[in-house]
């Protein structure tokens, strides 16, 4: 989708601070980091949200949690703890309509989100 913001990173057409390629998916940096560790795990396929994830992307979604594990391993957070956040639409928050999983850490994380 020449449209989508992700599809052209993917692409490689917008520049983004790459820290996991795959075939099946990429990391990057947030550009707007809300905690020290801020990344996007997304599959290179555009799947609109985790809302549309059936049976067929099982694969997919194990392998985007294992990217997720692995980041909070390579920067460090992963014996203070993490979080994973994947919104999903409108009353979501979700503002780039292709599937991304965020990974925040660093810092103590607090609760109810906003
Ligand atoms: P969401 O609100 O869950 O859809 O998250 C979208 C995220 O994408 C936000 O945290 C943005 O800061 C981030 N974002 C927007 N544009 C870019 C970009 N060009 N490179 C990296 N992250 C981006
Ligand atoms: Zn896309």
């Amino acid at each position: 989708m020449t449209d989508c913001l992700f599809c052209r990173i993917v692409a490689g057409e917008i520049p983004a601070t790459v820290v996991i390629d795959e075939p099946e998916l990429i990391a990057i940096r947030d550009v707007n980091p809300q905690a020290p560790t801020h990344v996007l795990v997304l599959p290179k396929e555009h799947i609109e949200s985790a809302a549309e994830l059936s049976a067929e992307h099982r694969d997919l979604w194990a392998a985007i949690l294992a990217a997720a594990q692995h980041v909070a391993q390579a920067d460090g957070i992963d014996r203070d703890g993490y979080r994973l956040v994947a919104n999903i639409g409108r009353a979501g928050g979700q503002t780039v309509q292709h599937l991304h999983l965020h990974v925040l850490g660093g810092r103590q994380m607090t609760w109810p989100p906003g």
